[in-house]
């Protein structure tokens, strides 16, 4: 229903925080408690923006609130400045640069290394208010003496001054922070932001800049904590220094975590019941210091039950109470027609009227340490053609796959592709110059549908390693339609795009493997072992859904399933241990008696 009916989430959102003074007021609540829940509300979808959707767990945002309200603070007490939202909003531009300088640095690390630093940035920022800033920020004592909320408009400044005024002030501010994260997360940059979250390997191997865009990120959620500082001086008529303390971090993480990550409703959610029962268990019932123990049991309550947290909890009912629509298989004879009628429609950057080597690798060498996964290999391949790569466990095929598709350096050597010498370019680049492969092990966005892994493909393809676009949505990305559909036909998934990857069969799964690579559209497409793990039956699928990927395409083709691959490819390179141990055609390397006894012998003996 929400799909259909446009703006669904703000309308709603518009008439709850329109009621919420009437229905909280009766219950006890007081407008300082009302007025906390807006503001760490909006901190708080910065912060999902960061964490739930990008995957990178802070724990510095009361740097930012702190600087944000801090500067805010400053500009109204200590100088003749007046006009209160000018003030928030300077906080916030000093609260993004110092984002961008923690961003920086922080962002060197990722995981548990990336956590740690910013809680030592964080640390950083509290000493750095107490002890040099001190004579700029108050020290332990604040800023007093913050004005009240007013909106300066030049020729008139309006003032907030009742309890619903300046309830009205917070809530407007909330609504606008939604209204930009929602359209941030629908655009090309949000669903960015949700492969960083899933498979930053892969949304780096597609073609994308993923170091940009988790800095702009960092930036944005920098932002939104330094608004809410601002906005927590004006209501509380003075800058606690306690914004900067850690705790303030915690508790932003704890008030998502309760909410729901990654539903931007959550934070909104998480900072009411935390804010609504502190406040009941300190002043309604009287707990005195128990409460935070109180408070601490609750949190672990609800965080164990409800792991997608109140947010998730909610949408788990909706969808109880009015049902889910269950994506259909259309049928197999459907989904081939289709295939048929769109998979020549797939662009890819063509090299039609190349002749020569698309790539060429001389002397290609890799070493770990002692072992030598590739010595000094030669190795060329024409435009369009199809070329088979064979070779025992622990040939070396994987690391020459990696090695020209750029995602590791070689120790010596070199790489030209399309004429020019790629060895030492990074994977993403050498992706956007039309060079990707599929992975042997499946590298794909787990949580996300079949739609939204092609998407994340052809992004990059029709973006480019990094474009700003927050604010734009996703249908407005000309050619992204065509290019996922077309994608989708050619590997024989049209009937499963609204499905999430998670529910795929494990053929359907290769077979997304396989179109990641494809909606990226190479020129040299490699692709390592697509057949591991398949049926027969998938197999010969398999086989004719490459045979239709490889027209004016070229290709190169791990497999060890050597009946399957002889019969698609126009020649083999046999490797073993690290070296090329022959070329030729299939049948050339069928009859070959060194690969017979090196290789053959066994294997293809077992296979026939
Ligand atoms: P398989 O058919 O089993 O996938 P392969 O032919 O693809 O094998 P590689 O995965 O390239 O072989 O490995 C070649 C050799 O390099 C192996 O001895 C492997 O242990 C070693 N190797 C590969 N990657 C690394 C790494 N990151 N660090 C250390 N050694 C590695």
């Amino acid at each position: 229903m929400s799909r259909k009916i446009p703006f669904f989430a703000e309308l709603v959102t518009l008439l709850v925080l329109i009621a919420i003074p009437f229905i909280l007021p009766p219950l006890g609540f007081t407008p300082a408690t009302i007025n906390r829940i807006m503001i760490f509300g909006l901190v708080g979808i910065g912060f999902d923006l960061l964490f739930g959707y990008t995957g990178l767990l802070s724990f510095g945002q009361s740097a930012f609130f702190g600087t944000g309200g801090m500067f805010a603070a400053y500009l109204l007490t200590q100088t003749s400045f007046t006009n209160v939202v000018l003030a928030i909003i300077l906080g916030t531009i000093v609260a993004a640069v110092a984002g961008y300088l923690v961003g920086l640095v922080a962002l060197r690390r990722t995981g548990i290394y990336f956590a740690m630093i910013t809680v030592a940035i964080a640390e950083v920022f509290f000493f750095m208010e107490f002890n040099p800033l001190s004579e700029y920020t108050g020290g332990e004592n604040g800023l007093p003496g913050v004005p009240s909320a007013s909106l300066g408009l030049g020729f008139t400044t309006i003032q907030f001054k009742t309890d619903l005024e300046q309830y009205a002030f917070f809530a407007f501010w909330l609504f606008v922070g939604l209204v930009i994260a929602l359209r941030i997360v629908r655009s090309p940059f949000g669903l960015v932001m949700r492969a960083i979250r899933e498979n930053p390997d892969r949304a780096t191997a597609l073609g994308h800049n993923i170091h940009s865009y988790k800095l702009v990120v960092f930036i944005v959620a920098a932002m939104y904590a330094g608004f809410g500082g601002g906005l927590l001086a004006v209501m509380q008529g003075f800058m606690p220094p306690d914004a900067f303390m850690f705790a303030t971090s915690g508790e932003i993480v704890m008030q998502t975590a309760i909410g729901g990550a990654g539903t931007l409703f959550g934070p909104i959610l998480g900072a009411a019941t935390w804010l609504l029962l502190s406040d009941f268990f300190q002043t309604v019932l009287n707990l005195g210091a128990t409460w935070k123990l109180i408070l601490g049991i609750v949190f672990v309550l609800l965080v164990v039950f409800l792991r997608r947290g109140l947010a998730g909890a909610f949408v788990d009912l909706y969808r109880l109470a009015f049902g889910t629509k269950k994506t259909t298989s259309a049928p197999a004879a459907a989904v081939h027609n289709t295939a048929a009628a769109t998979a020549g429609a797939l662009r890819h950057k063509s090299t039609r009227n190349k002749s020569g080597h698309i790539i060429e690798a001389k002397g290609l060498t890799k070493h770990y340490g002692g072992i030598a996964a590739n010595s000094d290999i030669d190795f060329a391949v024409n435009y369009g053609e199809i070329r088979g790569i064979i070779g025992p466990n622990g040939a070396g095929k994987s690391t020459f796959f990696k090695m020209l598709t750029c995602e590791v350096q070689p120790t010596s050597g070199t790489i030209k592709f399309d004429g020019r010498d790629i060895t030492h370019m990074n994977v993403t680049d050498a992706c956007q110059i039309g060079l990707t492969k599929s992975y042997q092990i499946n590298q794909l966005f787990e949580r996300l549908t079949v739609r939204q892994n092609l998407m994340i493909s052809a992004l990059a393809e029709l973006r480019g390693t990094f474009k700003l676009d927050l604010l734009k949505s996703l249908d407005r990305v000309r050619g992204l339609g065509a290019q996922v559909e077309s994608t989708a036909a050619l590997v024989h998934l049209t009937h499963r795009l609204n499905a999430p990857v998670a529910d795929l069969a494990y053929g359907e799964k290769r077979r997304l493997e396989v179109g990641l690579a494809l909606a990226t559209s190479p020129s040299l497409l490699l692709l390592d072992e697509p057949l591991a793990g398949m049926s027969a039956e998938e197999r010969v699928e398999t086989v004719a859904l490459l045979k239709s990927i490889a027209q004016d395409r070229t290709l190169v083709v791990i497999d060890h399933d050597m009946d399957s691959l002889f019969e698609l490819v126009e020649r083999v390179t046999v490797l073993q241990e690290g070296r090329i141990l022959v070329e030729g055609t299939p049948d050339e390397i069928k009859n070959n008696a060194q690969v017979q006894e090196a290789y053959l012998g066994g294997v293809h003996g077992d296979a026939e």
